[in-house]
C-alpha cells in the first residue's frame, strides 16, 4: 500500500491525516462547515405588547425594558437560526459564554457549542439593527484531531409590527361578556370595588397563559359591572375567581351575534355572569327553625352568623345556608337602655318610646346606664351590640 494524499491540498496522511473521506483534517473543516446560518435575519417585534414570535408563535417579552428588549428579540431570532442552521451531523448543541467557548477542547461525536456576542448595534430608531459575531465548536466524525471553529458574522433586523392579539384589541374586539351582580339587590359601591381589585390581580395572572385574556373595556352598571373580555375562557376563570372569593353563582348564556363570513357559520358572545349572594355582612336573617342572627362575614365558603338568642357565633357553608332557608328579614333596629340587671334578667328601656321591658340577660357583658342596639322581629326583642359612639 502506497501513502494516501488529501485529494483537495494534496498533503500526506501521514503530515495532515487522518484522512477523512478522503481529506486531510484540514480540508475536512473546510468542506463540513458546521454552522450554514445567513449573514442576515429579520424579526419583528408588537409595538403595543412589546410580544415577539418564538418558533412561530407570538409570546410575551421577559423585559418591557426598550433596549433590553430589542436585544430580546433579536437574540431569540438569532438562536432559532443557529439551531435550524446546523449540519444535520450535529445533533446537540449548548449555548455558553465566549469565553468558556474559549476554553473547550474536547467533545463527543455529534456535539456542538455556540457563543454568541453583539459586536455592533444601531437600535435609536427602527429597524433596529444589530451584528453579533457567532461562534461555534463541534465534532462530527470521530477521526476528527481538532474540533471544527467557525465564526460568522450575522446582522439582526429588529422590526416594529402590532402582534394579532393586539389588533384584535386595538380594533375593539371581545369574545366574552363577564357580568358580575348580585341576588335581589345592586352591588354595593364596596363590592364594585373588590370584586375590580380581584379582578385586576386575576387578569395579569390569566395573561401570563393566555395572551387574549385581555379586557377590552369596563361598564359600570346600576346594577352591577360588565367586563368586556378578549377571550371565553378568561371570563370563565375571572368568574370562578369571584365566586371562589365572595360566593354566589356562576352561569352562562349565549347570544347570536352574526355569521362568520367566511365560514357562514353562526357567531355567538358568551355571557358569563356571577351572582353574588344576597346576604351581606350586618343583615338580620332567620333560619327555618324561627332562630335570628346578625351576618357577620360573607365569603366563598358561607355565611358566619352570629346567633343573637345565644350569642354564639357559627360559619355555615353555602348547602347548609340553603337547606335551612336562612333568609333575610326585615328587623327593625331599635336603641334601648339597660335600666337595671337582675341575675337571669335585665330590664331596659325604648330610647324611643320609653317603655320598659324585661329581657333574658345576653351572653355578653350588660351595665346598667349603658345604651345597646336592639332587633325587633316578630314580636321578640334581641340585644345586638353596644351602641359604639
Ligand atoms: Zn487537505
Ligand atoms: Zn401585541
Amino acid at each position: 500500500m502506497g501513502e494516501r494524499f488529501c485529494y483537495r491540498c494534496g498533503i500526506s496522511e501521514e503530515e495532515g491525516g487522518p484522512l477523512i473521506e478522503g481529506l486531510c483534517q484540514v480540508c475536512f473543516r473546510k468542506e463540513n462547515p458546521v454552522l450554514l446560518i445567513d449573514g442576515e435575519l429579520n424579526t419583528e417585534l408588537c409595538q403595543n405588547c412589546g410580544s415577539y414570535k418564538k418558533r412561530g408563535v407570538w409570546v410575551d417579552p421577559k423585559t418591557y425594558e426598550l433596549e433590553e428588549l430589542i436585544f430580546e428579540v433579536a437574540e431569540s431570532a438569532l438562536l432559532e437560526a443557529i439551531e435550524d442552521s446546523f449540519d444535520e451531523r450535529v445533533k446537540t448543541f449548548g449555548l455558553v459564554s465566549p469565553e468558556e467557548l474559549e476554553s473547550i477542547q474536547e467533545l463527543s461525536v455529534g456535539e456542538a457549542v455556540v457563543s454568541f456576542e453583539p459586536v455592533d448595534w444601531h437600535i435609536d430608531y427602527f429597524p433596529a439593527i444589530i451584528t453579533y459575531e457567532v461562534r461555534v465548536k463541534a465534532r462530527i466524525h470521530e477521526l476528527q484531531r481538532e474540533l471544527h471553529d467557525e465564526r460568522k458574522h450575522v446582522t439582526v433586523y429588529v422590526r416594529q409590527t402590532v402582534c394579532p392579539r393586539c389588533q384584535k384589541f386595538l380594533g375593539g374586539y371581545f369574545e366574552a361578556i363577564l357580568q358580575v351582580r348580585a341576588e335581589d339587590r345592586p352591588l354595593a359601591e364596596d363590592e364594585r370595588k373588590a370584586v375590580e381589585k380581584l379582578v385586576e390581580e386575576k387578569v395579569d395572572e390569566i395573561m401570563r397563559r393566555d395572551r387574549m385574556g385581555f379586557i377590552q373595556d369596563t361598564v359600570e352598571k346600576d346594577e352591577g359591572l360588565d367586563f368586556y373580555m378578549g377571550s371565553t375562557s378568561a371570563a370563565r376563570k375571572l368568574a370562578q375567581a369571584i365566586r371562589e372569593h365572595f360566593g354566589g353563582t356562576v352561569s352562562e348564556a349565549y347570544e347570536l351575534v352574526g355569521l362568520d363570513r367566511q365560514t357562514s357559520r353562526e357567531v355567538y358572545r358568551t355571557s358569563v355572569s356571577v351572582r353574588l349572594p344576597k346576604f351581606r355582612r350586618g343583615d338580620i336573617v332567620r333560619d327555618r327553625k324561627g332562630k335570628v342572627y346578625e351576618v357577620e362575614r360573607v365569603d366563598g365558603k358561607g355565611l358566619a352568623m352570629r346567633d343573637l338568642s345565644t350569642g354564639e357565633s357559627e360559619h355555615r357553608d353555602w348547602k347548609t345556608v340553603e337547606r335551612e332557608s336562612v333568609e333575610t328579614v326585615e328587623a327593625e333596629k331599635r336603641e334601648a337602655m339597660v335600666t337595671s340587671i337582675g341575675r337571669t334578667e335585665v330590664q331596659v328601656m325604648d330610647m324611643e318610646t320609653y317603655e320598659t321591658y324585661e329581657l333574658e340577660k345576653p351572653k355578653f357583658e350588660v351595665n346598667e346606664g349603658e345604651i345597646y342596639e336592639m332587633v325587633h322581629l316578630g314580636g321578640r326583642r334581641y340585644f345586638l351590640r353596644r351602641k359604639s359612639y
